[in-house]
C-alpha cells in the first residue's frame, strides 16, 4: 500500500491529543499532532509524541500463552486459548455462581472493548464484580460531579483556556501529567495576564510555574476550598441571583463556612493565612475562573466530598456555565471517560445508568434483550474489595484486560495474595511480561489503540475516532474481539454478533439516548466526515457546555450545593511511622511503565525511581543522596534511593508510581500505599499514608 495519512489519538493521558500517522498499512513512518483537532490543535508532548515506539518493543506480547503442566507459560493458539477460557469460566460459574467471577477493565482500552467487557460480565455472566482501573483514577470526580450537577463530566471544554482569566490547579500536576492543556494555559498566561494558584505539597513544574504555590499537607484541599468560599461571602462576590435560580442547598452550606476562619485553614493546611487570603482575592475578583483537579484530590478519603466543595465554589460565585469559567476534571487515562460513559465500574450501567437503579437496570435488560431480573440488583465489588475477596477464596476467577494490578493496586501485598490464591486468572495485554502476567493462567495478547479501529472520548466528553494506523504483531488482536470470541464460545454469539468496532459503536450510542450523555447523533461516518464530536450529541444549543441554560441534569434541574467538612484521614503519623507519603506520576512515564519503559528517549529523561525528601528530614535520619532506603509502612516495604530536594517540605515525601518489580522486587510505592479508601466512590486514598525511612 503506498503510504497515506489516518487519524488515530494518542495512548496515554486524558487531554486526548489528535495524531495523525502516515502509515504504509503496517507500520506507522510518521507521526504528528492533528491540527484540527480541539484538544490539542496539533501539538504533542514527547510521550505522545514518542507513541509508535512502543508499537515496536521487544516486550509485545505476539501469541496466547497457557500455563502449562509443569507451571510456565507456553503459546498457544487463539482457538485453544479461547476455549481454555470458555471450559474454565463455565465449569467455575457452574460450581460457584456469577459472585465468584470478575472482571477488570481499563481507561486505555476503547470505548467498544469496555462497553462488551461490561456487557459480558454484568449481563452474561450475570457479575456484577466488573470494575476498572477507572477506581484508582476518577471514581472520586465521578461520583463528585454526579452528585453535584448529574452528570459525570465537566460542564466545560479544553477551548474554555483560551477565555479565562484565572486558574486553579489543585492536586493537579498538570504540566508533567497533561502538558499540552497546561502549555495552552500557559500561552493564556504569557498572551493575557491569566494567573494561575496551585495547591500542591510538592514544588511541582506546574508549581513552579504558576503565579502562587500553595503548599498544603496532603489530604486537606477541603478545609482550603471551604476557606476560599468563605471569604468570597466576605468580600462580596457570591452570585446571589444564580444560586437562586439554579441551585439547591446554599443555606447549609452557608452555615458551614463560619467554622473555616482563615486562622483554622491555615493551621489544618501547614500555610500562612497571608497565603489564603492573597489567594482568595484572585478567586473573589476573576469571573471567568477555571478549577482543574485530579488526582491529588480524587486519590483521597475525602475525594468526593473535595470534588463537591470544588463544584460549590464555582456554583456559588456563579463560575459555570459561562466562556472561560467552570470546575475541570482531568481525566488521567485516554479513555477513562468513554468506559464511565458505558458503566463499566461496578456500580454502573451504560448510559450513565445505575446499577441500584430497578429502572434503569430493567431497561439495559431490555436493550441487551435479556429477561427481566437477570442483572443482579446490589453493586458489584469495587477494585480493592474485588482483590479483598479473591483474597478470601470468594472470587476464584478475574479477566484482567488492559491494567497491571499486580502494580498499580494500593497495599500489594493483598493484591498478589489474592491472584495466587484465585483459580482463574486470564491476563489480556499488550506487553508481556507484566507484573500481572506472573500469576495468569491465560495469557491472551492484545493490540495497541494505533493498530485497531475504535472510539476514545477525553477529559472535555470530545468523541474521537481512533483508524487502524499499524498491523499488530502475531496473533495480537483488538481487545473487543476477545471478548466476542469468549461469548461466542459460551454460547452468547447472539448477542456479541458484531464484526467491527464500528457495529459496537451503534448499539453503544443507541443505549445513551435521552440520557445526559446522549450520542446517538454520532456514528463512525460523522466523526470520519466531521471529526471529534462531543456528547451531548445531539445538543439543542452550543456545543461547548454539558448544562445548556443552566438547567442540571439532576431530578430538580437545579444543582446541588454540598456542605462537605474536612475531616482528617485516618492514618495518622506516630513515632514508628513518622512522615506522610504521597505519589505521583513524572513527565516522561506513564503508569506501570509497560509503554513508556520500552522508549529510550523517555528512560533517559526520568531513568529511575527514588524517594524525594527535604533536607532537614535527610540530616535527621543521617541520609545524603543517593542513599539506598527502606520504605516502611503498616502493610510493607519499599526499596528506593534517596533524592533530597526542597520541592517537597518537611515530614512529607513523595515516590513515583511508575517502578514496581520487574525494576526490582520490592521497588513499587504500592508495597506501602493503603487500600483505606473514599466512603461515597470507593477510590483508595494512593495520595497519602504514614511510613517511616531507613537506611538499607
Ligand atoms: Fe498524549 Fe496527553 Fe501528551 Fe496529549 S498531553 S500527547 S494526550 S500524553
Amino acid at each position: 500500500m503506498l503510504p497515506e495519512q489516518r487519524k488515530t489519538v494518542c495512548p496515554y493521558c486524558g487531554v486526548g491529543c489528535g495524531l495523525v500517522a502516515t502509515t504504509d498499512g503496517k507500520r506507522v513512518l510518521k507521526l504528528v499532532g492533528d491540527p484540527e483537532h480541539p484538544a490539542n490543535l496539533g501539538r504533542l508532548c514527547l510521550k505522545g509524541a514518542l507513541a509508535a515506539q512502543t508499537l515496536v518493543a521487544p516486550s509485545r506480547l505476539r501469541h496466547a500463552l497457557v500455563r502449562g503442566a509443569d507451571g510456565s507459560l507456553v503459546p498457544t493458539t487463539p482457538e485453544e486459548a479461547v476455549g481454555e477460557i470458555a471450559t474454565r469460566l463455565g465449569r467455575i460459574l457452574a460450581e460457584h455462581g456469577p459472585s465468584a467471577v470478575a472482571v477488570y477493565l481499563s481507561g486505555q482500552l476503547t470505548t467498544e472493548a469496555q462497553y462488551l467487557g461490561n456487557k459480558l460480565g454484568k449481563g452474561f455472566l450475570r457479575t456484577n464484580h466488573v470494575d476498572s482501573n477507572s477506581r484508582l483514577c476518577m471514581a472520586s470526580a465521578a461520583a463528585g460531579m454526579t452528585l453535584s450537577l448529574g452528570a459525570d463530566g465537566p460542564p466545560l471544554t479544553f477551548a474554555d483556556i483560551e477565555e479565562a482569566d484565572a486558574f486553579v490547579f489543585i492536586g493537579s500536576n498538570a504540566a508533567d501529567c497533561h502538558p499540552v492543556a497546561f502549555d495552552r494555559v500557559q500561552r493564556r498566561m504569557k498572551t493575557s495576564g491569566a494567573r494561575a494558584i496551585v495547591v500542591d505539597p510538592r514544588r511541582t513544574k506546574t508549581a513552579a510555574q504558576g503565579t502562587m504555590h500553595l503548599a498544603v499537607r496532603p489530604g486537606t484541599d477541603i478545609a482550603l476550598l471551604n476557606g476560599w468560599l468563605r471569604l468570597c461571602v466576605e468580600m462580596g462576590a457570591i452570585d446571589e441571583a444564580f444560586i437562586a435560580a439554579h441551585t439547591e442547598g446554599w443555606d447549609e452550606l452557608r452555615g458551614m463556612l463560619d467554622e473555616y476562619e482563615p486562622a483554622r485553614v491555615a493551621a489544618i493546611c501547614g500555610i500562612s493565612e497571608g497565603e489564603i487570603r492573597a489567594s482568595a482575592e484572585i478567586i473573589a475578583k476573576t469571573e471567568r475562573l477555571i478549577s482543574f483537579w485530579t488526582m491529588g484530590v480524587n486519590q483521597t478519603t475525602l475525594g468526593t466530598f473535595t470534588t463537591n466543595t470544588i463544584i460549590n465554589l464555582h456554583l456559588a460565585t456563579g463560575r459555570i456555565g459561562k466562556p472561560g469559567a467552570g470546575p475541570f476534571s482531568l481525566t488521567g487515562q485516554p479513555n477513562a471517560m468513554g468506559g464511565r460513559d458505558m458503566g463499566y465500574m461496578s456500580h454502573g450501567l451504560p448510559g450513565q445508568r445505575k446499577v441500584l437503579d430497578e429502572a434503569h437496570r430493567a431497561e439495559v435488560e431490555a436493550l441487551w434483550g435479556l429477561p427481566a431480573g437477570s442483572i443482579g440488583e446490589a453493586p458489584g465489588h469495587d477494585a480493592v474489595a474485588m482483590f479483598e475477596a479473591m483474597e478470601r477464596g470468594e472470587i476464584r476467577a478475574i479477566w484482567i484486560i488492559g491494567t497491571n494490578p499486580a502494580a498499580s493496586m494500593p497495599n500489594l501485598p493483598v493484591v498478589r495474595r489474592g491472584l495466587e490464591r484465585a483459580e482463574l486468572v486470564i491476563v489480556q495485554d499488550a506487553f508481556y511480561p507484566t507484573e500481572t502476567t506472573r500469576f495468569a493462567h491465560v495469557v491472551l495478547p492484545g493490540a495497541l489503540n494505533l493498530e485497531q479501529e475504535g472510539t476514545f472520548t477525553n477529559s472535555d466528553r470530545t468523541i474521537s475516532l481512533l483508524e487502524r494506523v499499524a498491523e499488530p504483531p502475531g496473533d495480537a488482536r483488538p481487545d473487543w474481539q476477545w471478548v466476542r470470541d469468549v461469548a461466542r464460545a459460551m454460547g452468547f454469539g447472539a448477542s456479541f454478533d458484531f464484526d467491527a468496532a464500528g457495529d459496537i459503536f451503534r448499539e453503544m450510542a443507541m443505549m445513551t439516548r435521552g440520557r445526559p450523555n446522549d450520542q446517538t447523533g454520532v456514528d463512525y461516518e460523522i466523526l470520519r466526515a466531521e471529526g471529534p464530536q462531543r456528547w451531548p450529541h445531539p445538543h439543542a444549543g452550543a456545543p461547548r457546555a454539558l448544562h445548556e441554560g443552566h438547567v442540571f441534569a439532576t431530578p430538580s434541574g437545579k444543582a446541588q450545593f454540598f456542605a462537605r467538612p474536612y475531616v482528617p484521614p485516618e492514618e495518622q503519623p506516630d513515632a514508628r511511622y513518622p512522615l506522610v507519603l504521597t505519589t505521583g506520576r513524572v513527565e516522561a512515564h506513564w503508569h506501570t511503565r509497560t509503554k513508556t519503559g520500552t522508549v529510550e528517549r523517555l528512560n533517559r529523561i526520568d531513568p529511575a525511581p527514588y524517594l524525594a525528601m527535604n533536607p532537614e528530614d535527610a540530616r535527621e535520619l543521617g541520609l545524603a543522596e543517593g542513599a539506598r532506603v527502606l520504605v516502611k509502612s503498616r502493610r510493607g516495604e519499599a526499596k528506593t534511593v534517596v533524592r533530597v530536594t526542597r520541592d517537597i517540605g518537611p515530614g512529607v515525601v513523595f515516590m513515583p508510581m511508575h517502578w514496581n518489580d520487574l525494576w526490582e522486587v520490592g521497588a513499587s510505592v504500592n508495597e506501602v500505599t493503603t487500600s483505606e479508601t473514599d466512603p461515597l466512590s470507593k477510590e483508595p486514598a494512593l495520595k497519602r499514608c504514614a511510613v517511616s525511612v531507613e537506611r538499607l
